[in-house]
């Protein structure tokens, strides 16, 4: 008798947008600027740190939380890069990367029907986690061409079934950076509720033209019940590492470890020695930021002579713009024709909205090396 599959828990899901537009992009031998990815080799140090842990023997299972010394590195670049504190033992847990932090956050405190603010465009890997955990997601859209949070709709959806609300910042895709003011109205809305934030902030350490990121962690209103998510990928160009970090008050941490221990129990070793030991050397992060605004502003500069519209650009390193002028098709159907006729992958924006809104807009990863931009841009010109 064959197997009936069960009912799936998630219908609507299929292949990520970032698997679909890489695979496509190998096949039809186009310049890869969809999945956010450096396609150069990390610090050499690195490298060689991660080989010589390796072979002195680092190959068995971490401490459950992390090992303590890049815990205590992660205190310290919280403490120095935004003067706030938190105790490396039990307020900090190394991850396999952001999305595993996301998972087991949401899988730990949401509960059957708790409902989930989110942000659209959303970065895909919320929605799906809620509801494998029985939660309800609630949008708030945000649109071309400042995709500005309207935070009168946020209040409108606050209620008592309100468990969380997730806020990436920097944005990807949209590569906007939250301002004060979106702050005061975020603790204004969240005083005197039980509300639990999960500050996506992956992208920290990338913020362009003298902007500064504004974490979560800043904020006393906001820390005693937010947890902020942190990754060596973006911040070391070692995305394939998948190591990521958590910061959170104890209580909220020690809900969280419940957890991790049975999600991925731990983190993998030598990676965890190899990163903690490059950062003894690294008290500047403010050298990320400009690596990335040079190669933002060459690719900026050489789109502009294109019919794209670009979006502002202020952290993460993804440039996004509109081709209404270009094209009417649907934004994926336009992203699988530039991949085919021009050679270049890019990701579309209804792919980071529930109903797949499309305004025309698509997403440029440009953590590239040069000749690979070079490539993207010699076929992005030949558009017009
Ligand atoms: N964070 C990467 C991006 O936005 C994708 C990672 C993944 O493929 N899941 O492109």
């Amino acid at each position: 008798m064959a197997l009936r599959l069960p009912n799936s828990k998630l219908p609507n899901v299929g292949t990520t947008i970032f698997t679909e537009m890489s695979m496509l992009a190998q096949q039809e031998n186009a310049v890869n600027l969809s999945q956010g990815f450096p396609d150069y080799l990390p610090d050499e140090n690195l490298l060689e740190y991660l080989g010589d842990f390796a072979k002195k023997g680092y190959n068995q299972y971490a401490p459950l939380f992390g090992i303590i010394e890049l815990r205590e590195a992660i205190s310290a670049k919280f403490n120095s890069q935004y003067q706030v504190d938190y105790h490396p033992a039990s307020e900090i847990n190394i991850t396999a990367g952001g999305t595993q932090a996301i998972f087991t956050v949401i899988s730990a405190f949401v509960e059957k029907d708790d409902e989930v603010i989110i942000f659209e465009p959303a970065y895909d890997c919320y929605e799906p986690a809620i509801i494998l955990n029985g939660g309800v997601v609630k949008n708030v859209k945000m649109h071309y061409p400042d995709y500005e949070i309207r935070w009168e709709e946020v209040k409108n959806l606050i209620g008592e079934k309100t468990k969380m609300i997730i806020l990436n910042n920097p944005n990807n895709p949209t590569g906007k950076i939250l301002k004060q003011n979106d702050i005061d109205e975020l603790i204004k809305l969240v005083k005197n509720t039980n509300i639990i934030i999960l500050g996506d902030e992956v992208y920290e350490s990338i913020t362009f033209d003298g902007k500064k990121h504004l974490t979560l962690a800043r904020y006393p209103e906001l820390k005693e019940r937010t947890f902020v998510v942190g990754s060596f990928g973006k911040l070391l160009h070692i995305t394939g590492w998948k190591i990521g970090y958590l910061a959170a008050p104890e209580e909220l941490m020690k809900e969280f470890r419940k957890a991790h221990q049975f999600n991925v129990f731990c983190v993998n070793t030598p990676a965890q020695y190899a990163i903690a030991k490059y950062l003894e050397n690294m008290k500047d992060f403010s050298e990320i930021s400009t690596f990335f605004e040079e190669k933002r502003n060459y690719f900026r500069s050489a789109l502009s002579a294109t019919s794209f519209q670009l979006l502002d650009c202020e952290g993460t390193y993804f440039l996004s713009a509109h081709f209404g002028s270009i094209s009417d098709k649907q934004d994926k159907d336009f992203c699988h024709w530039l991949t085919k006729e021009y050679k270049v992958a890019t990701i579309p924006f209804s792919a980071f909205y529930q109903d797949q809104t499309d305004e025309k807009v698509i997403r440029f990863c440009f953590a590239k090396k040069q000749e690979t931009l070079d490539k993207a841009i010699e076929n992005l010109l030949k558009i017009n």
